[in-house]
């Protein structure tokens, strides 16, 4: 079967018969190729209702739990994004398709220079890339003050990083999965008139978030 034809299928028997409903992710979804962000031999299983591993011992995750954390950002096309876990790009994609600017970050060197490779061949002028840990946010020198409005973290903490806490700005959404190593909650934390608000939604299994504020 052709790659479009197998993306349909993913959109309408992985998410929408599993209740995604936002339907500038479905269209998303629909758009980007993920045969593109997968080895060039694992291809033909790109649109398997599973994660797979893309090199370094880490994974693109599976297309459901990547829409559940896209529908639970509630992102809006002004929105300006930080990712922490590029991985292999694809999820960066969707979020360059769905919002103004996205700022994401690797602690792999590999992983984000061939996401960035990929990224950047495909068209995509949105996206600021980064090497190094995420779970202290967006360092800019001479800048204190970045602020995203949605922050979207695709590797497991044990809490929530106050470093992404702290950058999410005035009626942001984090959406993380907290939990211990093996098994998650993917939380999603709001800040509403100063106020921080937390809650849990369905489980899930991360790859863990190692840096100064994760593992
Ligand atoms: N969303 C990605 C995709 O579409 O391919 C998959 C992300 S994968 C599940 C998680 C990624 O988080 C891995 O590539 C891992 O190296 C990265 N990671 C783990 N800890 C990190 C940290 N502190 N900063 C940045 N990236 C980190």
């Amino acid at each position: 079967m052709k790659f479009a034809d197998q993306r349909k299928l993913m959109v309408e028997q992985q998410l929408i018969a599993r209740g995604i409903t936002d339907e500038r992710v479905l269209a998303a979804f629909a758009k980007v190729p993920r045969e593109k962000f997968v080895p060039y031999e694992l291809q033909h299983l790109a649109y398997q209702d599973a994660p797979l591993a893309i090199g370094g011992g880490q994974t693109i995750s599976q297309p459901y739990i990547v829409a559940i954390m896209l529908q639970e950002l509630h992102l809006q096309t002004q929105d300006i994004t930080l990712e922490i876990g590029t991985g292999s790009g694809y999820q960066t994609a969707l979020l360059a398709e769905l919002t103004k600017q996205v700022y994401t970050i690797e602690r792999v060197w590999k992983l984000i220079n061939k996401a960035k490779k990929t990224l950047l061949e495909m068209g995509y002028e949105n996206i600021y890339f980064r090497y190094g840990d995420g779970s202290l946010g967006w360092q800019e020198k001479n800048k204190t003050d970045m602020r995203f409005n949605k922050i979207v973290v695709a590797a497991a903490a044990p809490g929530v990083p106050p470093s992404l806490q702290q950058q999410l700005a005035k009626g942001g959404r984090l959406v993380i999965p907290i939990g211990s190593r093996f098994m998650q909650q993917l939380t999603v934390v709001t800040k509403q008139n100063g106020e921080i608000a937390e809650y849990s939604e369905d489980g899930c299994t991360f790859v863990p978030l190692i840096g100064k504020e994760g593992w």
